[in-house]
């Protein structure tokens, strides 16, 4: 009877493991109950209770009837409200791994196949010719400094390089780039100047080009996409209203369709009237991308009055549209400014896609931002923290106190070991995402997690390297090369959904119902017209969804007791126990999904805290995914363990921490405590990356090594001319090569000398013969690069006046 019991047990537990469908889960019951009665252990009772239990799960009318039809009405009624902006948010896009990981049995080798995106030869050219090029026409001090702009000559070669039309198609006359390729470009460009990386980034993002593309009109995409790509236009969006900012679809800004006279002519337009504000190119945008809310009050076009969120181009020089003025958005001055617009009329033709996307506005927004988000924060963010990192490590090698390399303490290796870390990942995570776009997907919940926690990353990696640089970060002049991202770093962090924002709500919001494979069937059931067809799918979704939800049950307290030692992984070496961890926290974010949608329902909308950690786990299980397709698609070089060990091991233990936090502040306590049972049966394990790991990364990027330059791999290193992170890598070298020489030169003096006036040690050595005149002139130079490296702008104080007071008596 016992061993009956345990095969009973073993085999319930087996089959929701497993996933089995409802109709073998019954059948294996039948078979051991059979042997159960042959063994005379099952009687009559017990089989009758089987019946009672089985047979209306598995007659497919019995069960809609009585079970799921109850259920659906019940589901209707807690379903949580959805205006149809959310819905439209929450349709837009697609899915991609983001998915796998949500389901809880994440397959590494489909993620391993996924292909490596690569450049085209025409991609590869555009960044080693103009983009090179460009980076070496940069002078971010006189941009954000002096003039507060772009100089003529680079918005120039912006236009005559296409600049602005590398996502517009060749037929247009485009540049017709891959997302990948767009990423590269951006990141190259955002390591000299944040304002040409912003100016760059945004007309290929969420604007006028994207919207033309995917929904404007014939005659709106000849006239136009041609004119975008020669510069003869310069386009912005204008979407947010001073009452409206994260709440974008709550716009107050209208357009009233009425009769007016256009060129000469009587025709059937608009009458727009909007306040926008921080709206990026606007001052200097010829045309306008406007979102506003249309209305037919008259039914000249329709019977609906309201008919919603519209975008239209607008020709900024129409009678009544003010625009010119600029915010200043925190000494990153890319252009950027209000516009109003007070009855201007318009055809209504100037629609984007014509009057049939009337009232489509909003759907064309959030579809096109499932892409722009994946590609042109999260690649400015990377950009920056690329080039921090090499920037960082050589100045933590190169400035020495207490006759030590900075970077040498352990205090250093700590902030740059995270810096270093975060670099790697960030890197996978633009590739992988943009890849994903290059295979056809519009990742909308991958975009959300890229653009919350890349420019999070970005921000935290500035603060640790002018904690690092300490003086040298803080004062401002053309050599620093580290205060501008600093100052601008909070710019990404609101821009395109405010972060925090985009944790609380949209990550997991839009995850929960994308990701999951029957949430949004039953919704959809749900809101079904057609009765009989409602109730044929939400049976079908809520039955696999019961099985989904017990085998999620199973495979977490399973992977806890073994500690997920036994789970299989794509590769037995030093990363096999992450792909084990990450498949384990897969499963228990699949079952904490369910039971947080069962616990709270509706209410799950509103507990953000809830939401946002949920959403963390899905972030981190993602990031650490992309970090290890990246070291496997590079060829799995071994010194490049160290940053895959620091960042795979520091997004585990975010995993673990917001698994923590999530069952402790878990709204019903009882259910908390059961959960952290079954996850955490052993307790908390998981360490931060160690001591070691961290040290190992901080060599790294103190030391020239195929390592290092792969971390740096796109950046803007060219060491001639004035390029700031090509000296300082130059420098780099030098003092490496100079130390032995040094070295050789106190043993020969036998005397201690201090690591400075390296240029008068070499004349020491010299007058003592004891080092060459080539070792001499290494001293020198290498003195010549540390002195730049460590020194900081001065000025005349009537430099640092603005134009206007100096100008002032007083
Ligand atoms: C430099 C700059 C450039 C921009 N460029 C453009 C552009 O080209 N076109 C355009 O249309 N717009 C643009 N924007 C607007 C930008 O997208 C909005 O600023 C952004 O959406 C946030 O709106 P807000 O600043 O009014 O903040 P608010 O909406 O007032 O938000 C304030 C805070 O509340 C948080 N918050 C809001 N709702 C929730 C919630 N439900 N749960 C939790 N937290 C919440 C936000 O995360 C934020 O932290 C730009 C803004 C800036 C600053």
């Amino acid at each position: 009877m016992i061993i009956w019991f345990i095969a009973a047990i073993s085999l319930t537990w087996f089959m929701s493991y497993s996933r089995a469908s409802l109709s073998t889960f019954t059948l294996s019951f039948v078979a051991l109950m059979a042997i159960g009665s042959f063994l005379n252990i099952i009687g009559f009772v017990s089989w009758l209770l089987f019946a009672v239990i089985a047979l209306p799960l598995n007659i497919d009318s019995v069960r809609k009837q009585f079970i799921s039809l109850p259920l659906l009405a019940l589901f209707k009624k807690i379903m949580p409200q959805m205006s149809k902006t959310e819905q439209e948010a929450i349709d837009a896009g697609t899915t991609w791994f983001d998915a796998d990981l949500f389901r809880g049995n994440p397959d590494w080798k489909k993620l391993h196949n996924y292909p490596q995106p690569r450049l085209s030869n025409e991609e590869k050219a555009f960044l080693d010719g103009p983009v090179e090029q460009l980076c070496g026409m940069v002078n971010d001090w006189h941009i954000t400094h002096e003039i507060a702009d772009l100089p003529v000559e680079i918005w120039q070669f912006l236009k005559d390089n296409k600049f602005f039309a590398m996502i517009i198609k060749k037929q247009y006359g485009g540049l017709e780039f891959s997302a990948y390729a767009q990423s590269r470009v951006l990141q190259k460009l955002t390591g000299v100047s944040s304002v040409l990386a912003s100016t760059v980034g945004v007309p290929n993002s969420l604007g006028p080009g994207e919207l033309l593309q995917e929904y404007g009109t014939k005659e709106q995409q000849d006239y136009y996409l041609p004119r975008l790509v020669k510069g003869d236009e310069i386009p912005c969006f204008a979407l947010t209203s001073p009452e409206a900012g994260s709440d974008a679809g709550a716009i107050p800004d209208t357009g009233i369709i009425c009769h007016d006279n256009f060129e000469g002519k009587k025709v059937l337009g608009m009458r727009l009237n909007w306040d926008k504000r921080y709206i990026t190119l606007a001052p200097i945008a010829t045309v306008l991308g406007l979102a506003f809310k249309l209305q037919d009050p008259d039914h000249l076009i329709g019977d609906i009055e309201e008919l919603g969120i519209t975008c239209a181009l607008i020709p900024t020089s129409l009678d009544g549209i003010t625009i010119g003025r600029r915010h200043f958005p925190l000494n990153i001055p890319f252009q950027n400014g209000p516009t109003q617009g007070k009855d201007v009329f318009v055809p209504l033709d100037f629609i984007i896609g014509g009057q049939a996307m009337a009232g489509q506005g909003w759907r064309m927004l959030v579809e096109c931002l499932s892409v722009g988000r994946a590609v042109t924060l999260p690649s400015n963010s990377t950009g920056g923290v690329k080039a921090t990192a090499l920037a960082t490590g050589a100045y933590s090698r190169i400035r020495r106190q207490f006759k030590l390399p900075i970077g040498k303490m352990e205090g250093i290796e700590e902030p740059l070991a995270r810096i270093g870390g975060n670099a790697y990942l960030m890197d996978a995570v633009t590739t992988m995402s943009t890849g994903a776009i290059d295979l056809g997907e519009k990742p909308s919940v991958i975009s959300a997690i890229a653009k919350y926690h890349l420019t999070e990353k970005m921000r935290s990696a500035i603060i640790d390297a002018m904690d690092i640089h300490g003086g040298k970060g803080i004062c401002m002049g053309p050599n620093n090369y580290l205060a501008r991202g600093y100052q601008g770093a909070p710019i990404a962090v609101t821009v395109e959904g405010a972060n925090i924002l985009t944790r609380s709500l949209i990550i997991y919001g839009q995850g929960a119902i994308r990701c999951h494979p029957y949430v949004l069937a039953e919704l959809k059931a749900a809101k079904n017209t057609d009765n009989e067809e409602a109730l044929n799918d939400f049976d079908h979704a809520l039955f696999g969804h019961i099985g989904f939800s017990i085998s999620n049950i199973s495979r977490s307290s399973w992977f806890s007791v073994t500690a997920s030692r036994l789970l299989a992984s794509p590769f037995n070496d030093e990363t096999k126990r992450y792909y084990q961890l990450l498949s384990r926290f897969s499963a228990n974010l699949a079952m904490l999904s369910d039971i947080a949608m069962l616990a709270l329902g509706a209410d799950l909308k509103r507990k953000e805290r809830i939401s946002a950690r949920l959403g963390d786990l899905l972030s981190y299980l993602y990031l650490a995914s992309a970090t290890l397709k990246r070291y496997n698609d590079e060829g799995r070089h071994i010194e490049d363990l160290p940053f895959v060990q620091w960042a795979v091991e520091d997004s585990l233990f975010k995993i673990q921490h917001a698994i923590n936090e999530l069952l402790y502040n878990f709204p019903n306590k009882w259910l908390g405590r059961t959960l952290r049972v079954i996850i955490f049966p052993f307790g908390t394990t998981l360490k931060e990356p160690s001591d070691e790991t961290a040290h190992k990364v901080a060599r790294i990027l103190q030391t020239p090594s195929a390592a290092r330059s792969r971390l740096g791999q796109g950046q803007y290193l060219t060491k001639d001319g004035d390029n700031i992170f090509g000296k300082l890598e130059q420098t780099l070298e030098d003092i490496i090569h100079c130390e032995p020489v040094f070295e050789k030169l106190c043993r020969a003096l036998d005397q201690n000398l201090p690591f400075y006036q390296l240029d008068k040690a070499a004349e020491l050595g010299l007058s003592a013969q004891v080092i060459t005149q080539s070792e001499a002139d290494l001293l020198i130079k290498a003195e010549k690069g540390r002195q730049w490296v460590i020194s900081v702008d001065d000025f005349d104080p009537k430099e640092l006046v603005s134009a206007q007071s100096k100008s002032s008596p007083l």
